[in-house]
């Protein structure tokens, strides 16, 4: 089946409850002894194993092409209970530079007093992977895009280099989604997503999700029991009905995306735009490659700098300025005042991030209406 199909087939429970065709919100935290023998068989909220959870796992190992998924109570969530299970005290983990502000302070604030230790890498550098790499380096941690920068690792040669090692890839691949990139079809032994994004794709619940081989999701599952990370059913029920639209939602952020893209770099107040789908962008021919779709996030410079951006920002009359992605409405951001707040200022410039950069999570409104709205907003900076 093709992944349209599987987005709105492959979690069906069978047989279908009294014939819904929707599967019903199982709002029952304890489910009637039925003899099972192992703990992790009874059935349980926490344990991650009611039909809602059960629906959820197999929609999303369809989507990516993986033998297996669970789903947890954010994207956070996912990221620290694969973390634990893959790594224990005396590890070492890789883990490209700029991640997620969320997944970097976990790694530096958190991993440490598990005796875990880590090195950051230049994900566009080989060289600098075998440099850090020790003997007892375990795991190797990238994004599928950076954000706001959106610059893309050589994915083929991190897991090339996590084979030959015995490392295991892991990677957050949110930004893409399984329609415009599926990681365990390339190789890599985790696929990790904070749904919270576009496979919910509504910005009405937070969640996440581990997908990846049937015994490597045995063991995150164990590890999620104990943490108690759970997603509640409602939202289980949410994210099912958001993940059904997903192929459509995202065709039409990979087009306003671009459209977007395109009139930002053709506009004379703009200074440079970041957009793997753009000529221009560094990584273009690697996410050629690789992706099948370039989503919806993209980040700008207007001449003028912060100022510029901040009376660019507040003529805006569609996007909304707040922080997130994958919603079906525009948001935008100024990342240093934001996401990448918490970084001093000399470091975020030397990541490329300066204080006018304006990063914009493209929904799926009429571009039409989007380009307007940009346009009037740009005509008086
Ligand atoms: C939002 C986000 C996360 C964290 O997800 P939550 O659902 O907020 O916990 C992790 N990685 C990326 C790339 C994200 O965008």
């Amino acid at each position: 089946m093709k992944l349209q199909t599987k987005l709105i087939h492959a979690g069906e429970l069978r047989p279908r409850f009294a014939g819904a065709v929707i599967a019903p919100i199982f709002q029952s935290s304890t489910f009637e002894y039925a003899g099972q023998g192992r703990y992790e068989d009874l059935k349980y909220i926490r344990l991650n194993n009611t039909p809602n959870h059960v629906a959820l796992g197999r929609v999303l190992a369809a989507a990516e092409g993986a033998q297996a998924a669970l789903v947890t109570a954010s994207g956070m969530a996912a990221i620290s209970a694969a973390l634990l299970t893959v790594l224990k005290a005396g590890d070492h983990l890789l883990a490209q530079e700029c991640l997620y502000g969320g997944t970097h302070t976990f790694i530096t604030g958190d991993l440490p007093g598990f005796g875990i230790s880590f090195d950051f890498i230049n994900a566009a550098d080989p060289e600098d992977w075998r440099r850090k790499l020790r003997p007892n380096t375990r795991a190797i941690y990238v994004e599928t895009m950076s954000n706001p920068l959106l610059q893309v690792p050589d994915h083929r040669k991190v897991v090339d280099f996590a084979r030959s090692h015995g490392l295991v890839s892991m990677i957050d691949n949110t930004l893409a989604s399984p329609v415009n990139f599926r990681p365990p079809e390339l190789g890599y032994d985790v696929s990790l997503h904070s749904c919270t994004k576009y496979l919910n794709g509504h910005s009405d619940i937070v969640a996440g999700a581990v997908i990846g081989s049937t015994a490597l999701i045995g063991r995150v599952n164990h590890k999620l029991i104990h943490l108690g990370g759970c997603l509640d059913p409602h939202a289980c029920f949410l994210l099912e009905r958001g993940i059904k639209t997903l192929a459509l939602r995202m065709r039409a952020h990979n087009e306003n995306g671009q459209r977007i893209a395109q009139f930002l770099a053709r506009h004379p107040r703009v200074e440079r735009v970041m957009y793997p789908g753009l000529n221009s962008h560094p990584d273009h021919r690697l996410a050629s490659e690789l992706f099948d779709g370039f989503g919806g996030l993209l980040s700008f410079e207007l001449q003028g700098g912060a100022a510029a951006a901040q009376a660019f920002m507040q003529r805006l009359q569609i996007p909304i300025g707040a922080p997130s992605l994958g919603g079906v409405e525009t948001l935008i951001t100024r990342p240093a005042t934001t996401s990448h707040s918490g970084i001093a200022p000399h470091d975020r410039a030397r990541m490329g991030i300066s204080d006018g950069l304006i990063r914009l999570a493209v929904g799926i409104e009429a571009v039409e209406d989007l380009l307007d709205d940009l346009s009037q907003a740009l005509s008086i900076v």
